[in-house]
């Protein structure tokens, strides 16, 4: 399988396409000043470089030109390229795994430019030029959120008026994923362990720069925020700063777009050393007695530093450092200067190594720390290019999978997690008089939506804090737990369809602005499918038919009970809880087959 990833920027059109079977690049390029008269083309196909002036109006163009120019050299031509991968910077929080690209997603990629002002227009165009050219292919969108989408609230919330987070989405959204995720995966590789056994400090240290601390393969805190400007010291922008600062320089007479221009194109490495945003003119510049120079060296390390021993502290110690990016890979004083003095956490580098390190020679990983020291220090070449390819097969893999099997009866699945359904009555209780709640994510059947807000669920044994509600509201609330979450709450609920809850066990639930608790309404949701009429009739079965469904698999299951649902408003989907998943070894990227009428 080909992939083709593009990477659109403001002025620039990044390419490289993947042959994934084996996950080498065929070729790769860049057009860059698009939109003037001296656009050019670099393209490297093998080991053949080439650099032409084009003339590229817009990204639509400078697409028509890489596409032309993949074909003429024989790499590929346009009816071969079916998979392309987006890198689109802003997912915000609906948009958290790779996804295919629709009308809605689009318009959500839209909404989130508010959050990405700079990138995220841009993406869009390349989108809209690449969907022109390439109309047959499967356009996906992987997003430098994603992958810190599961940070836990006390990382991602800030200490503001909470109704800002809940009515405007003001949060911590962190960015990098791509190049954070392959750390990850290029560390647990190289280190021979699973990832879900590993504590990671990732740095990627480019002219964006940002660290995160990956817990188990899971992003637990990242120093960007809610846009790319918190965090490190960068190129040119500051990272951390007193938000005041901004205030007083809007109260002093300059205008918003006067400081947001400040805050990202005049600051960081630039702004303090007065000589470049590139590291090596201002390392340059420093040796050579430039003392603003060797400050702003100075501040660049020190705030990684802090931010390495803050995030050993949140992780409670880390298995390795991880350095990547232009400054990352190459430059041996900052990982020395940031190493040093980390010897607490068990950091102690081999000077012979770290000076020595190359990490495109030596297979993409070099382990820079000294040999008995306890923990690791690694130094990767990044590819985020190849990461989103292999996002993109991940992505479509699974519904054209699903798509191909169909005829033979194929169902996605999607794994619900405990949930609640809450009543007008006790949603008023919970969160204060005609409360609305919030929408955080849409799910897969229409209208339903998982809401920003949680509430905690008190049983006789034991809680569960920051349960999801799933809105709209709706006559009665109805609590949905896997059987392991109802035994860690001391409650025996049956198995039961949804809305059934004669006779079925109550609860407390908690709340910011109460507690209420039910006398009933808590249940084991029994597994189904729902399914348009069109998919019930070509599996022979009605509303409320009872079917076998197999999974096939390292943990091979057949499911002899599950109940069909059919409407108009569904789109097919089998619904199992987090015990029935992980039972049968499915995810929500699984495909199971119709195995017949029950
Ligand atoms: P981008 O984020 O634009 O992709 P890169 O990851 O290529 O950027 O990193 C660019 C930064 O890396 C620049 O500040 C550059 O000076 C720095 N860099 C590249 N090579 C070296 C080197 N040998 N020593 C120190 N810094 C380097």
């Amino acid at each position: 399988m080909k992939v083709f990833v593009i990477n659109v920027g403001s002025s620039s059109v990044k390419y490289d396409l993947y042959e994934m079977d084996t996950e080498l690049s065929l070729a790769n390029g860049v057009v860059e000043r698009v939109g003037t008269e001296q656009a050019t083309h670099k393209a490297t196909v093998g080991a053949k470089k080439d650099e032409t002036k084009v003339a590229a109006k817009n990204a639509s163009a400078a697409l028509a030109i890489v596409l032309d120019h993949l074909t003429a050299s024989g790499v590929t031509n346009v009816a071969e390229l079916k998979a392309v991968g987006h890198r689109v910077v802003h997912g915000g929080e609906s948009l958290t795994r790779p996804t295919v690209i629709t009308d809605a997603v689009k318009d959500t990629i839209e909404r989130c430019a508010a959050y990405a002002p700079l990138h995220n227009p841009a993406n869009l165009t390349g989108i809209e030029a690449a969907m022109e050219r390439l109309p047959n292919a499967t356009h996906v969108a992987v997003f430098d959120t994603a992958f810190h989408s599961e940070l836990p609230p006390r990382a991602f919330v800030y200490a503001l008026p909470y109704e800002l987070y809940l009515e405007r989405g003001l949060r911590r959204y962190g960015f990098h994923g791509p190049s954070h995720q392959f750390m990850a995966q290029s560390a647990a590789e190289f280190l021979k362990t699973d990832l879900s056994r590993l504590k990671l400090i990732t740095c990627h240290l480019g002219s964006g720069a940002s660290v995160a601390a990956i817990d188990g393969g899971k992003s637990v805190d990242t120093s960007m925020g809610m846009t790319p400007l918190e965090g490190l010291v960068m190129g040119t922008r500051p990272g951390d700063a007193d938000p005041a600062i901004a205030i007083l320089l809007g109260r002093q007479g300059l205008s918003p777009d006067a400081i947001e221009h400040m805050l990202n194109k005049q600051s960081g490495l630039l702004g303090i050393s007065g000589v470049s945003a590139d590291f090596r003119d201002v390392e340059r510049a420093g040796a050579a007695g430039n003392d603003r120079a060797k400050l702003a060296v100075e501040v660049f390390v020190h705030r990684l530093k802090k931010y390495i021993g803050a995030y050993a502290a949140v992780l409670g110690g880390a298995d390795a450092v991880v350095f990547t990016g232009g400054i990352g890979e190459n430059s041996v004083t900052v990982r020395n200067a940031v190493c040093e003095g980390l010897v607490y956490m068990g950091v102690v580098l081999d000077a012979d190594k770290n000076s020595r390190c190359d990490p495109k020679s030596a297979g993409g990983v070099v382990d820079i720390a000294s040999k008995s020291a306890p923990t690791r220090v690694l130094v990767v070449e990044t590819d985020e290019e190849k990461m989103i390819a292999r996002e993109v097969v991940r992505a479509i893999v699974g519904p054209s999978a699903a798509r191909t099997r169909l005829s033979g009866g194929a169902i996605p699945v999607g794994v619900s997690v405990r949930h609640v359904h809450l009543s007008r009555a006790h949603c008023d209780a919970l969160f204060g008089k005609d409360y609305e709640l919030t929408v955080r994510r849409e799910v897969s059947q229409p209208g339903q939506f998982v809401c920003r807000e949680t509430v905690d669920l008190v049983g006789p044994k034991g809680e569960l804090q920051r349960v999801a509600i799933i809105n709209p509201l709706r006559k009665e609330t109805q609590v949905e737990l896997a059987k392991t979450d109802a035994i860690s709450l001391g409650v025996n609920p049956p198995l039961r369809e949804s809305g059934k809850l004669d006779g079925t066990p109550g609860i407390t639930l908690r709340g910011p602005a109460g507690s209420v608790t039910i006398d009933h309404g808590v249940i084991l949701a029994h597994r189904h499918v729902h399914m348009h009429p069109d998919d019930a009739k070509r599996f022979g079965v009605a509303d409320k038919s009872m079917i076998r469904v197999r999974v096939d698999g390292e943990r091979e299951t057949v499911f002899g009970d599950v109940i069909v649902r059919v409407s108009d408003q569904y789109a097919l989907d089998m619904h199992v809880d987090t015990d029935e998943a992980n039972a049968s070894g499915l995810t929500n990227d699984s495909v199971a087959s119709f195995d017949g009428q029950a």
